[in-house]
Formats: structure tokens, sequence, C-alpha cells
């Protein structure tokens, strides 16, 4: 083949699907095959000098992205065409671009708030001491939040990256969430949260012990971030063709249908100023579902009823006589 009108004559399987033909193209022309106009015109200049490269989008739902090549076959007359899909190389290479765009911004304003208070104390309020406190104090929140975003971004990577091991072996369901309630109430200090623990002690599942313990505290610490005062908060769990689903449920504000998919992605927030006022990184909900899939779980939402959030995970149980 060469031009639009000349025929195809050999192919591989892959052809087929890449372009979605469902009928042999052999003996048809490359028009008739091909119906992308960017394709057949690299074919054509392929055929009139030498090799052709072109990355182009396929249309079709979803659409792909390939890199083409279009070489003269000097001997045999025609040419060659080949296609690379580099559909998922350019999406992770736009999340990795899109990540490095929102930690930049996200890393900025607790920057910029940490230097303009720094400037102020030094071109003077320093001497005021009333004044000098309140700088002093947004100085110290502000490098607070740079510091867990820092930790959660590592604890990010460590997890995409594989680089986290984890120790699977029979936990101990209710124990684990003993602690994080221990941590989370030390954590949310004044706010008057009660969280109960209605975990029977003989739920117990394969996991990370640490990993577990991370899941909580970052469930029932938003919980109680969001609920606000006089919140109730309550973790359960139930055991199911051999997975535990733990829940953690709160009468809080809840989340809309809109955002319920996202929430679990890297810093996506329903109301970013809220959080950021709650010392939220917008990173808690993708590391708990990083950690959750890292064993071999799932994690997702559902609204409580009447009110409310259900945070939920599963994780395979630990079986009778498992003490690895
Ligand atoms: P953040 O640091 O902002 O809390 P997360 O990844 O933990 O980041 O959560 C993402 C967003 O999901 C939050 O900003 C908030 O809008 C929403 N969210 C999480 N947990 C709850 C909850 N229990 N009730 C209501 N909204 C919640």
């Amino acid at each position: 083949m060469g031009r639009w009108s000349d025929r195809v004559t050999e192919h591989r399987e892959e052809f087929l699907d890449i372009l979605k033909v469902s009928y042999p193209p052999v003996g048809r022309t490359l028009l008739e095959v091909v119906r992308v106009p960017a394709l057949i015109e690299l074919v054509a200049k392929g055929a009139d000098r030498s090799t052709a490269t072109a990355e182009l989008e396929l249309p079709g739902r979803p659409s792909r992205r390939v890199l083409a090549v279009v070489a003269p076959q000097r001997t045999a007359g025609g040419s060659v065409l080949v296609m690379h899909d580099v559909t998922e190389m350019r999406r992770l290479e736009r999340v990795r671009r899109d990540f490095v765009a929102n930690v930049s911004h996200e890393l900025r304003t607790p920057i910029s708030v940490v230097l303009a208070n720094a400037e102020t104390l030094l071109d003077g309020a320093l001497e005021d001491r009333e004044r000098a406190g309140e700088f002093l104090e947004a100085i110290y929140r502000n490098a607070r939040r740079l510091s867990s975003m820092i930790s959660d971004l590592l604890d990010l990577s460590r997890i995409e990256s594989g680089q986290l091991t984890l120790q699977s072996g029979p936990v101990q369901v209710s124990a684990v969430v003993a602690r994080a309630v221990q941590l989370v109430e030390k954590a949310a200090g004044v706010k008057r949260v009660s969280i109960e623990n209605a975990v029977d002690p003989s739920t117990t599942v394969r996991a990370d012990e640490k990993a577990l313990e991370q899941i909580l505290v970052n469930l029932l610490d938003n919980s109680a971030k969001y609920c606000g005062d006089g919140g109730m908060v309550a973790v359960q769990a139930s055991e199911r063709n051999g997975m535990v689903r733990v829940e953690v449920r709160d009468d809080g504000p809840g989340i809309e249908p809109q955002h319920r998919d996202r929430v679990f992605e890297r810093f996506y927030r329903v109301e970013p100023g809220r959080s950021r006022e709650l010392g939220g990184t917008g990173l808690g909900l993708s590391i708990v579902r990083n950690l959750v899939n890292a064993m071999g779980g799932k994690a997702g939402f559902e609204p409580a009823n009447p009110r409310g959030s259900i945070f939920w995970f599963t994780l395979r149980a630990a079986e009778p006589e498992d003490d690895s």
C-alpha cells in the first residue's frame, strides 16, 4: 500500500484491533479500512518520500493515541504502516505533569504565609509582643501543614512505587480500631466527637497491622474533622465470602453525589478552604485507597441514612489456622 487507493496486502491481527476493523482488510483500499484522514495523509507522504512519522488520535470510544510510522518498501513496492499504541504512556505523562503542578500549587500557599509572617517579624513586629505571638502562631501552623503534606506525599509515593513492603498476617481488627480511636481522640482534642468501636473481637483480617492502623486513623480523623462538635462516629465490621468489610460511619455533612467518586483522588476536596482550615492535605483518602488496594481489597463511599457518610473498605478474612 502507499496511496489511499492502494490495497492492503498483509496485516497483523493487532492492526484490526487498533483500528476497530471487524472485516478482513486484505484486498480493500486503504481509505475503506483506515478512514482516519491524518493517517491516510501520512501514508501518502511515506509513499512519496522516505519514512514518515506522526502521532495522531484515532477516533472512537475511548479514543486512542498512536505513533504511526510509514516506511516505503523499495524492493516489493508499496509501503509498511506500523502503529504503536501510546495512549497509556501519554496518560501517565499527563498524570505526572498534573501531579507536579498540584504539588507545587499546594506547597506554595503555606510557604507564602510562612515567608510573609517571618518578614513582618523581621521588619519590626518582633518588638510588639502580642502581635508577634500571632505571627509566630501562623508560621507554626503553616510549617506543620507543610510537614504533614510532605509526609503524606512520601507515604503515597512509597505505596505507589511498591517500595513499601507490607507484612501480611492475621490482625485482630477491634484492637487496631481501639488504637486508632485513641490516636484520633488525642489529636481531635477539644472537639467533642464520640467514637464507638463496635467491631467484634473475633473479627480478624489478613493485613499489615501498621497499614490498617493508618487507614483507620485517616478515616476516623476525617469523620472527627468534618462532623463538628457532638458528632457520632461508629466503626463496624462484617464478614462475607471470605472478605471482611469495615465501615466507618458518621452523622456529619455527608458528600454530594457528584463528589463521591472523586474524593479518593489526590488533592480532591469538596471544600478546599474548609479542608485547609482543618489542617487537611487532600491526600488522606488516596492513601486509604492505595493501602487497601495494596492489600488486595477495595475502598469506597456510601451515604449514611438519614445523614452522614459511610467510608468502607474490604480486606481478606484471616483463615482460622492463619498464623503466618
Ligand atoms: P483532606 O485532607 O482534605 O481531609 P482527604 O483525602 O482525607 O483530604 O478527603 C478528601 C475530601 O473528602 C475532604 O476534603 C472532604 O471534602 C471529603 N471528606 C472526607 N471525609 C469526609 C467525611 N467523613 N465527611 C464529609 N466529607 C468528607
